[in-house]
């Protein structure tokens, strides 16, 4: 009852332990597609900045110099860092959501 756990190797996974795979390629394997940086940069701010027409997508003031980016999905929530996630806030209103 016992000898038949081995079937349950995923293909890939056998492949690995069966066949020689070098260590760059074992590398690229492992290693996760992961760009999830918390802030926005320069271009992305940029383009959010764009979108949101120059206004606070919150309370609707026009922003200033301090506003800032932030994620309409959080990203504490599974939202990404990317423009279309993106909407401008002023201080006040990011400071609020912070707050929550
Ligand atoms: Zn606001």
């Amino acid at each position: 009852m016992s000898g038949e756990r081995n079937d349950a190797v995923s293909p890939s996974a056998s492949k690995i332990i069966k066949g020689k795979v070098s260590e760059q390629e074992s590398h690229v394997v492992a290693k996760p597609l992961k760009d999830h940086r918390r802030h926005f940069n320069d271009a992305e701010r940029e383009a959010i900045l764009l979108l949101s027409g120059g206004v606070c997508e919150i309370c609707g003031d026009n922003l200033t110099d301090d506003w800032q980016p932030d994620h309409k999905l959080a990203f504490a929530r599974g939202g990404i860092t990317a423009v279309e996630n993106g909407q401008a806030c002023c201080k006040s209103c990011n400071q609020k959501k912070g707050a929550r």
